[in-house]
C-alpha cells in the first residue's frame, strides 16, 4: 500500500478511506432485525391489502337503497340478520330491507353495499336497527386492494428499512427479508494511562472514554461494536491486539497515532506495509492512520486509528468513519444535513486547517443562529455534550467573524 506522508485535506481523506469500502453481502433478516438496514433487493407483495373488503367502522352493513329516505324523525327500520366481528368468515347473503351488525375490520357480506356508522342509528329491538340518515353506496367499506395491490413493490432495492416498512412488511406476512448486513466493527484503545472502568483511579491515569465512545457510536449507527481490549503503547500489544479484528468489517483504535515517542500505530501499521496516511488538514483530528489489517493473501480489514483525545476522536469518527460505515451498510446518502448560520462567536483557524467548531443551534424567526458550545479543546468533552452542530471553517478562512454565516453541520 501506499504511504502518503503529506497532510491530506479532509476531502483527499474521505474519498480515500471510500474507495476502499464496498457494501457488505446481502443476508437475510427477521423482519425485526432488519430496521434500520437496507434493503439489498425489491421486494414484492405476496398479497392485496387488505385481502378482503371490510368495514370501516362499528356499525350495520345494509344496502344504500334501503335507507335514502331516513332521517332523524322518520328512520329507516332494518332487520338484523347476524353480527360480524372482526376476522370471522360470513355466508350470509343481505337482500332488501336486512342487515347486519358489523365491526371495524368485519368482512363485508354479500349484497351488502354500505356501512351504516353506529353513530346515525339507535337500537330498536335485538332484531332490528333504526338509521337515521342514509349513507353513500360503498361508504365505509374498505377495499380488496386499496392499499397494496398483491405482486406489486413494497420496497425498492436500497431503501432503509423504517418502522414503517416494518409495519407494512408485517401486513403481508413477510416474516424475513434480504438485506445488507450490519457491518461488524472492532474498536481497541492503545495507552499506558487507561483504565477499565472497575479501577481505581490513581495519579496521571485516565478511564477509557474512547471504548465507549465508539462502541456507542458504532452502534447507534445500526453497526454491530466488537471490543477488541485495551493496548499498551509497545508495538507488540499494538499488534496483538490489531490482530483480533482480522475477520471483521472494519477496525478503529483511539490514540498512539501522533508524534509521541510512544505513539507507535502509525509504526505498527507501517512495519506491515499496510499504511496509507496518517495526517488530514482538520481541527480536531489532525492525526489519523489508515490502512488496512492483512490476513491472507486476498483479504484485507480497512483499519482507521483514531486520534486520542476524546474529542478528536469523535469528530474524526463524524467526518471520516461514519460515511465508512454507511456506505457499508448499503446507505447512498453519506452526507449529514447542513444548515447555515449566523455566528454568535468568532472561529479562528490559525493553520489553514478545516475546522469543526462545536456549537448549539438556535433559531429566530427564519435566521438559525450558532453559538459557540463551550471550550474548544480536542479534550474537552462536555462542550461536544452540548453542541448540536459542528460549524465549519474553511481551509482558507483564517478567522470567521461573530455575525458572518457559516456552514453547520447539524449532529442530532
Ligand atoms: P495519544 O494520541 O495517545 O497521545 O493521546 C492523546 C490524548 O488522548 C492523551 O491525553 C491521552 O491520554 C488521551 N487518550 C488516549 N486514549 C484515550 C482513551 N481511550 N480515552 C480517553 N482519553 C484517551
Ligand atoms: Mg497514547
Amino acid at each position: 500500500m501506499k504511504f502518503t506522508q503529506a497532510m491530506l485535506s479532509v476531502d483527499e481523506a474521505l474519498s480515500l478511506i471510500l474507495s476502499t469500502i464496498s457494501p457488505n453481502q446481502t443476508v437475510l433478516s427477521p423482519l425485526l432485525e432488519a430496521v434500520g438496514l437496507i434493503s439489498s433487493e425489491v421486494i414484492k407483495s405476496p398479497i392485496s391489502l387488505p385481502t378482503w373488503p371490510n368495514s370501516a367502522m362499528d356499525g350495520y352493513a345494509v344496502i344504500s337503497k334501503d335507507i335514502k329516505s331516513a332521517t332523524p324523525r322518520t328512520p329507516v327500520s332494518v332487520e338484523l340478520l347476524s353480527t360480524v366481528p372482526a376476522g370471522s368468515p360470513t355466508n350470509i347473503k343481505v337482500t332488501s330491507g336486512k342487515g347486519v351488525q358489523i365491526a371495524t375490520g368485519g368482512l363485508i357480506p354479500n349484497g351488502a353495499d354500505c356501512v351504516v356508522p353506529v353513530e346515525l342509528t339507535s337500537a330498536n329491538t335485538s332484531s332490528h336497527v333504526l338509521i337515521k340518515k342514509p349513507v353513500q353506496h360503498g361508504s365505509n367499506i374498505r377495499l380488496a386492494g386499496e392499499d397494496v395491490i398483491a405482486g406489486t413493490t413494497l420496497v425498492k432495492k436500497n431503501t432503509i428499512i423504517t418502522p414503517a416498512v416494518v409495519s407494512l412488511l408485517a401486513a403481508v406476512g413477510l416474516s424475513s427479508i434480504p438485506v445488507i448486513q450490519r457491518p461488524r466493527v472492532g474498536i481497541a484503545s492503545t495507552g499506558n494511562e487507561l483504565l477499565r472502568m472497575n479501577e481505581s483511579l490513581s495519579p496521571g491515569k485516565i478511564y477509557d472514554s474512547n471504548a465507549y465512545a465508539l462502541m456507542s457510536l458504532v452502534k447507534s449507527m445500526g453497526a454491530i461494536p466488537v471490543w477488541l481490549g485495551m493496548a499498551k503503547d509497545s508495538k507488540r500489544s499494538v499488534s496483538s491486539i490489531l490482530k483480533r479484528g482480522v475477520d471483521l468489517d472494519l477496525v478503529l483504535t483511539s490514540g498512539g497515532v501522533s508524534k509521541g515517542h510512544l505513539d507507535l500505530v502509525k509504526d505498527v501499521l507501517a512495519d506491515a506495509g499496510c499504511l496509507d496516511f496518517w495526517s488530514i488538514r482538520m481541527r480536531p483530528g489532525k492525526p489519523l492512520v489508515f490502512g488496512k489489517i492483512e490476513y491472507d493473501n486476498n483479504a484485507s480489514t480497512p483499519y482507521v486509528g483514531l486520534p486520542g483525545n476524546p474529542v478528536s476522536t469523535l469528530v474524526a469518527f463524524e467526518v471520516l468513519v461514519r460515511p465508512a460505515i454507511l456506505k457499508m451498510m448499503g446507505v447512498s446518502n453519506l452526507d449529514r444535513p447542513t444548515i447555515q448560520a449566523k455566528l454568535e462567536d468568532d472561529i479562528y483557524n490559525p493553520d489553514k486547517r478545516r475546522v469543526f467548531a462545536r456549537v448549539s443551534i438556535s433559531k429566530k424567526g427564519s435566521i438559525y443562529y450558532a453559538r459557540s458550545a463551550g471550550p474548544q479543546g480536542s479534550n474537552i468533552i462536555s462542550s461536544f455534550v452540548n453542541a448540536d452542530g459542528l460549524a465549519i471553517c474553511p481551509e482558507d478562512t483564517v478567522l470567521l467573524k461573530k455575525g458572518s454565516f457559516a456552514e453547520v453541520r447539524l449532529l442530532k
